[in-house]
């Protein structure tokens, strides 16, 4: 760190991010990316792009993807917001709805704390019970800034929406966070309940199931004052958030959103064969509904199979912490990619005899 750097930013400690190797080929099933790729209206819609339109800036409002993402969630576009992938959103949610401090689980997306710090954010971390469940009672009245991944990560378990409503509904002078980045993988969405709450908020990407990890693309659903104030911090940061490119594949792929739910389809049934194949090598495997497991072994500690999995050309997501350090965290990659895993794993464990 320089000289230079800030006081209130010299003890802030960043997001790691997971590996993107560079060097050589994995099977990478490390950062929750979709196996498959964009959809061909995105490949034709990058094809067809008239480069002369980069020396404009974009649309500030991006309004024919809000249009767009309106009409499919069934809001009106001042119900939307987007933003240059979903983590900004959060990050702007801690600096906008943080006042009276925020609350999240203490096994959870790992970016949660870091934009509590960053914004001096006051942090009650809620202990998940033992099985790893949430439990709403711990989350009611406690009028502050709520943020919940449903999904979760990373043990992909889910909260009902009878139970996110009671919590929305039992804190009504601070704002719900809902962070439904892996949502389409068979979770149930709170958007909905954005009709009845002006204080919840509902954050998706198009990083995990619309393959455009690359592309940065996140958006967010809520009443149009909470819609307004992250608008108000867009237009105080960067207004042209989302650029033209961004915009242009962003809409195609809602074009094309059989190809996307099939994939998801995939996943999902990729997901419970990968499941059921690492309960039968003696793992305890979480109930997950989004597009990775969490998994333990009683023969082999996480960080082990993290390395050892490595080695054999598998990238996996290991957590060093205190309740996660049995498991690793395995996104979901093609039926294929999934049968080496599952091979690999049993060399290791049989190496490990
Ligand atoms: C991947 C992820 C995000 C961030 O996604 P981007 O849109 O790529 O920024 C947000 N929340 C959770 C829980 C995630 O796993």
């Amino acid at each position: 760190m320089s000289r230079y750097l800030a006081e209130k930013y010299r003890t802030l400690e960043a997001y790691t991010a997971g590996e993107q190797p560079q060097d050589k080929k994995y099977i990478k099933l490390n950062t929750n990316e979709s196996p498959y790729p964009p959809s061909e209206g995105v490949v034709k819609a990058l094809k067809d792009y008239d480069a002369d339109r980069l020396k404009l800036y974009c649309d500030p409002e991006a309004k024919a993807l809000r249009e767009k993402l309106a009409y499919i969630y069934k809001v009106d576009s001042e119900n939307v917001f987007v933003s240059n992938g979903s983590d900004d959103i959060l990050n702007f949610c801690f600096a906008l709805f943080g006042g009276n401090g925020a609350a999240y689980a203490d096994i959870t997306y790992g970016f949660y704390k870091v934009f509590a710090k960053l914004h001096g954010v006051d942090s009650t971390v809620i202990p998940l019970e033992d099985d790893f469940t949430l439990d709403p009672s711990r989350y009611e009245g406690l009028n502050r800034l709520i943020v919940i991944a449903n999904p979760n990560a990373p043990t992909g378990l889910t909260i009902s929406i009878d139970k996110i409503e009671s919590i929305v509904r039992s804190n009504p002078d601070s704002v719900v966070v809902i962070d439904e980045a892996y949502v389409d993988f068979g979770g149930e969405s709170a958007v909905r309940l954005t009709e009845k709450y002006d204080n919840l908020l509902v954050v998706m990407t198009y990083s995990k199931s619309r393959s455009l990890a690359g592309a940065r693309l996140g958006f967010a659903i809520g009443n149009k004052q909470l819609i307004d104030d992250l608008n108000l911090m867009k237009n105080s940061t960067n207004p042209y958030n989302v650029n033209a490119l961004t915009q242009c594949v962003g809409l195609a792929t809602l074009g094309d959103a059989e190809y996307y739910k099939s994939n998801c389809e995939k996943i999902i049934k990729t997901r419970e064969y990968t499941k059921d194949a690492l309960l039968t090598l003696g793992f305890e495997v979480t109930d997950s509904k989004a597009n990775f497991l969490f998994a333990k072994s009683s023969k082999i500690s996480g960080e082990e199979l993290y390395l050892s999995l490595k080695e054999k050309g598998i990238l996996v997501r290991y957590f060093n912490a205190p309740r996660t350090s049995e498991y690793v965290r395995i996104s979901i990659g093609t039926q294929e990619d999934m049968e080496k895993l599952i091979s690999a794993v049993k060399e290791i464990i049989y190496e490990n005899k």
